[in-house]
């Protein structure tokens, strides 16, 4: 493996994806290792040091570590300033890889540097101005505008899932009701089937599989699809973006959700420009990819 490589890693709630990437975005390697949150923060951030060493050991000329988190990211300071499903609070993961690594490390947003990704290198490339938005569990978005990401005053900009689009709607875990995620995630399509078909094992997946022969899917399909048309009208009405880049588990429903969102989105708008509506094309690597370029974003500014 010559020429120079970042070290990437993807860190979820149960599994981390790691990669060594090219500046190009070309993966050269992927491996994939559970996050183990249950250990404790102090158990992960050991086990992602270690993978990253193991990484950096593997590749003839790493330059930088690039490593994505979900949750609140202080991108600036590196810090990992708090994480639910991972259990960082206050993780000052860039130092601790540029201590271990001896490599210049960069920490971002998951759901921010997929975006990055996507907008420099997926559906949104050659656009200025894209929106992304990840739909699986929860429901966020990373402004991308001009191949950089926005990450708002405290790192915790995006959370689009957290528009309240239902008032006094279904509880979120979040404390309110009616947010956006609790009407069109993954997780709030499979209950509400499982509550209309009887069936507690239903799934959003069933939902879409389902359009055709049963008149409940569809019903729960048109209530998510409405939900997402009324947030992604305020999130238009605020960045006025080029194109949305969809991606997240349900975004793999493809046209199923593009087509109607596209329908209703263009229903509501009044003045505002439609924006382009596409499936996001980079996969679960995006989130390597965009860590990748984070860190030689970062490299750039040293
Ligand atoms: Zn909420």
């Amino acid at each position: 493996m010559s020429g120079p490589v970042v070290v990437a890693l993807d860190v979820g709630g149960t599994g981390m994806k790691c990669a060594l990437v090219r500046p190009d975005g070309t993966v050269l390697h992927e491996e994939r290792h559970p996050t183990l949150a249950a250990r404790g923060p102090e158990a992960v951030t050991e086990n992602i040091l270690e993978i990253a060493a193991g990484l950096a050991a593997r590749a003839e000329n790493p330059i930088a570590v690039g490593i994505a988190v979900p949750g609140v990211i202080d991108e600036e300071n590196g810090v990992a300033v708090w994480s639910s499903n991972v259990g960082f609070r206050d993780v000052p993961l860039r130092k601790l890889l540029t201590d271990r690594l001896g490599l210049p490390a960069a920490l971002g947003h998951d759901v921010r540097v997929g975006g990055l990704a996507e907008a420099r290198l997926g559906a949104g490339r050659g656009q200025r101005y894209v929106l992304f938005v990840a739909i699986g569990t929860g429901i966020a978005a990373a402004l991308v505008v001009d191949g950089k990401t926005y990450g708002g005053a405290h790192g915790a900009a995006g959370e689009l899932g957290h528009i309240v689009v239902r008032p006094g709607g279904t509880p979120c875990p979040c404390g309110a009701r009616g947010c956006l995620e609790a009407v069109t995630s993954a997780r709030s399509i499979g209950r509400r089937y499982a509550e209309i078909s009887g069936n507690p094992e239903a799934t959003a997946f069933d939902v879409v599989g389902r359009l055709d022969q049963d008149p409940a899917a569809r019903q729960v399909w048109q209530e998510a699809v409405d939900a997402l048309a009324d947030g992604l009208l305020t999130a238009q009405a605020l960045y006025d973006v080029d194109v949305l880049v969809l991606g997240g588990g349900l975004a793999e429903a493809g046209e199923a959700l593009l087509e109607p969102l596209r329908g209703e989105l263009e229903k509501r708008l009044t003045f505002h420009r439609m924006p382009r509506i596409v499936k996001a094309e980079l996969g679960d690597t995006a989130g390597c990819k965009g860590a990748a370029l984070l860190a030689l974003d970062h490299l750039e500014k040293a």
